[in-house]
């Protein structure tokens, strides 16, 4: 069995060579790497799973406030207000729950890093908000959902095997996507962090809509297309603005690479291709927007006044 792969095509001829499913072919990879039983790659699993549920709730459960004022409880907000444009529950539910493990990583909370702290919420808020929408207790869909959104319940593992999938095939993308370029801000721009979280979320949600690898990876590839150049500039340095509402403006971004990829429209551009461009056009960001607060937001008027001071004012 090859567990090395560099390119989704080499990926796809492991499988094939092996006659693996993908989510099978990932715990492999990880017992043979880490040198550690399948059996021990299922429990870390789990108990990872199991902290991206906890964070979720906890930052739904109460508004997360920073010490620097620029997290003001927005998950929260989002989730209760009963003001809404988009009422497709999926939806609302994917940016609530990124939002708010994004917020307990800016409060210094228990999150996991999937791929990085700054884009934490963005994989696990797409596959819970999937996994809450369209399993358990409210399916069969009881007409109108109660709106506002109650906190979601706890799950304890072992999970099923499908949700274990989705974040194993959610992992694959991000190795793939950190071989082939980066998932650092600092290397690659934001279009690292949170562009590669978002790929490797509509990898994950294509997998949970029963769509072939091939077409997950065209979800991937869609939505990082869609972030491509996204500059990192932290306000004061810190993992707050953008970052926290970026990873609820990703999974709709994700969200919509995967509805393109169930109406069979697919990424022009292979996922293999779009993950080159992005390290090009990463290699070519100037140094001032690659995680460095020294340029965009950060050198904003508004932005430099969080510097010097933590600030109460303004909005969520
Ligand atoms: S803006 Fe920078 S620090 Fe914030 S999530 Fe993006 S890459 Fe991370």
């Amino acid at each position: 069995m090859k567990y090395r792969f560099h390119t989704y095509a080499e990926l796809a001829a492991n499988l094939q060579e092996g006659n693996l499913i993908v989510e099978e072919y990932a715990v492999k990879r990880e017992a043979f790497m880490a040198g550690i039983p399948e059996d021990a790659v299922y429990r870390e699993l789990d108990r990872r799973i199991a902290v991206t549920r906890a964070s979720l709730i906890k930052g739904l459960e109460s508004p997360q406030k920073s010490r620097s004022g620029l997290t003001r409880g927005a998950a929260v907000a989002f989730a209760r207000t009963e003001r809404r444009l988009v009422k497709d529950r999926l939806w609302r539910r994917a940016a609530s729950y990124a939002l708010a493990i994004n917020e307990v990583n800016a409060c210094g909370g228990k999150i996991v890093s999937f791929p990085t702290a700054g884009s934490s919420g963005i994989v696990p808020g797409l596959i819970w908000a999937w996994w809450d929408s369209r399993t358990g207790p409210e399916k069969p869909e009881p007409a109108p959902a109660p709106d506002p959104d109650p906190v979601p319940p706890m799950l304890d593992p072992p999970y099923n095997p499908k949700l274990r999938g989705a974040f194993l095939v959610a992992s694959l993308t991000g190795v793939l996507i950190a071989q082939g370029a980066t998932l650092a801000g600092s290397e690659g721009g934001c279009q690292a962090e949170c562009g590669g979280a978002g790929a490797m979320g509509a990898c994950a949600l294509a997998y949970l809509e029963n769509r072939p690898l091939e077409e997950c990876f065209s979800a991937a590839a869609l939505s990082l297309k869609n972030s491509l150049g996204l500059a990192c500039d932290p306000v004061a340095g810190l993992v707050e603005v953008p970052c926290v509402k970026r990873n609820a403006f990703v999974t709709v971004n994700a969200l919509m690479a995967v509805d393109l990829t169930l109406a069979g429209v697919y990424s022009i551009i292979p996922f293999d291709e779009v993950v080159s461009a992005m390290k090009q056009i990463g290699d070519s960001m100037p140094a001032a927007i690659k995680e460095n607060a020294n340029g965009g937001l950060a050198l904003t008027p508004t932005g430099l006044s969080f510097r010097e001071q933590p600030d109460s004012r303004g909005s969520l």
